[in-house]
């Protein structure tokens, strides 16, 4: 069918028909073409015996998992092997609390769906979810049995609230398309040889002989590894110093604490801190929050240690968070309803008795009012106009001492990694290196929690695996 290599077209749902020598490949277009048709490929690894050409993907998680089956889907000549350093999708068994979010169900608009990452939000708005959103997500794991449901807030779970149904799923069609995966096997370096291909060195537990394999493609979806780092670098690519996101704020307040439990629906909390002088508004955050035994939690608080993630870092982890816990009524009303409670309730103690329409329970009535130097027995008949104005203030301004990061053992990413500007996001292939590509966490992403973290593992692997591909087999007719 093809006869000048020069001319040779890939056929590319991305932007219909894009010329080969387009791609600013140089000689790509006739060396794929020679090694397509002439050559033969050797490798090493007992993974490829034919002159068929090998896509090694580093990391068997979410990212790599995926592309290596939708790489092997469009191209089911394209030998494909996962080397994986420990077990493959240990990070999806433990996901979502043993449920696994797989995406969120409530972002049907790109630009909206792209707000939810704080590294990531402005090149996300491109084509990225375009080529493979949340619904392809949903219908590519409906198509291939796995019964979906999406909650109130909008995250998504298996019906089976197992994360075995995930796993299951993706690891019975690694073996259907015959991907072949390689475990307890960590690649410690990558070159490139003088044939142009990668060379990667791979270390076997509890082996004395390294292993070295020769790829075609690489897709490197080692998600927060130092190890993943350090091959993108080895390959000319720049890390963006990787820092944690997505934890709670431990808070030195012994009688805050102790309410550890208590939740509130809605609250305001704005974080503050010495080394941001200009408004940024994602460092406040409207939504629920939690009282823990170390500080706060819940979404509220998440949201901020994500879009804060850099700054709190360069702050030692150290703060102010100015909670509303009134966020719907203003401070002249909250001031009134106080007053016109003590009208009505004049003869009661002000601990056993307080306003309804705070929305807050009396445990945490009690802390303000402790925090504010109220007795117990109190009435509110005493309570002095000051008084309630300092209420009311400490209501809506209630001021917390960061003191330093939490733990949150539910969901925990990396701010960091692989800098976006050096990759093509329609691609996800590197613009450094040619026939090197990225997917998941390992790149400078990270959403906030809602499944969205997994939704950039799944998106990217699968735009990878389509473009590896169709590279590998840019004659044939692809499945969608
Ligand atoms: C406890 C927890 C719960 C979470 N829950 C959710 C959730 O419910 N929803 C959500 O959206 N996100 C969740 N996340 C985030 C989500 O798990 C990650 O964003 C996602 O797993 C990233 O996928 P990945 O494939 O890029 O990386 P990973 O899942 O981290 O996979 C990378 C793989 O590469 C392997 N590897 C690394 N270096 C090498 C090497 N040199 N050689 C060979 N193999 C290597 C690792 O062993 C690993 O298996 C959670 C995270 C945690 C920690």
């Amino acid at each position: 069918m093809v006869t000048d290599p020069i001319r040779l077209v890939i056929s590319s749902g991305f932007s219909s028909f894009v010329p080969i020598n387009s791609w600013k490949r140089g000689g790509l277009a006739l060396s794929l073409w020679k090694r397509k048709f002439s050559e033969r490929i050797i490798c090493e690894s007992e993974t490829k015996t034919s002159r068929e050409e090998l896509l090694a993907v580093v990391g068997g998680g979410a990212a790599g998992v995926y592309g290596a089956i939708r790489a092997k889907t469009v191209a089911p000549d394209l030998s494909v092997v996962i080397i994986e350093k420990g077990k493959p999708l240990s990070k999806v068994k433990v996901s979502g609390g043993g449920r696994c979010n797989v995406t969120n169900g409530h972002c049907a608009d790109n630009m909206i769906l792209a707000e939810n990452y704080p590294r990531g939000h402005k090149e996300f708005r491109g084509s990225f979810f375009h080529l493979h959103g949340p619904v392809d997500t949903m219908s590519w794991f409906s198509s291939h049995g796995v019964e979906l449901k999406t909650e109130g807030d909008g995250r998504v779970f298996p019906v089976s609230n197992s994360s075995s149904s995930i796993i299951d799923c993706l690891m019975s069609q690694v073996k259907q398309k015959g991907v072949s995966m390689q475990t307890r096997k960590a690649v410690t370096s990558v070159s490139i040889a003088n044939n142009g291909k990668f060379l990667l060195n791979v270390q076997q537990q509890l082996a004395d002989n390294d292993e070295r394999v020769e790829a075609d493609y690489l897709l490197i979806a080692t998600g927060c590894s130092r190890q993943g780092y350090a091959l993108a670098s080895q390959l000319g690519h720049t890390i963006i110093d990787p820092v944690p996101s997505l934890f709670t704020f431990k808070i030195e307040d012994s009688q805050l604490t102790e309410l550890a439990g208590i939740s509130f629906t809605k609250v305001k909390v704005r974080l503050k801190l010495d080394n941001v002088q200009r408004n940024i508004p994602q460092l406040t955050q409207v939504g629920s929050m939690l009282v823990t035994h170390w500080g706060l939690s819940g979404p509220a608080v998440l949201r901020l240690s994500a879009w804060g993630a850099r700054y709190l870092f360069s702050s030692g982890y150290k703060g102010k968070l100015i909670i509303d816990f009134t966020p719907d009524l203003h401070e002249e009303n909250v001031k009134s309803i106080l007053s016109h409670h003590k009208h009505q309730f004049a003869k009661q103690k002000v601990y056993n008795s307080y306003p309804f329409d705070f929305g807050i329970s009396k445990r945490f009535w009690c802390y303000v009012l402790n925090r504010q130097g109220f007795g117990g027995d109190i009435l509110w008949a005493s309570m002095s106009n000051n008084s309630l104005i300092s209420i009311a203030s400490i209501l809506k301004h209630c001021t917390f001492e960061v003191a330093g990061k939490g733990q949150f053992k539910e969901e925990f990413v990396t701010a960091g990694g692989v800098s976006l500007s050096e990759i093509s996001l329609n691609t996800m292939e590197s613009k450094i290196c040619p026939r090197l590509f990225f997917a998941g966490e390992v790149l400078n992403v990270d959403g906030i929690t809602g499944g969205f973290n997994f939704q950039n593992a799944w998106s990217g692997g699968y735009i990878a695996g389509t473009t590896i591909g169709r590279l590998a087999h840019p004659i044939l007719d692809h499945p969608a």
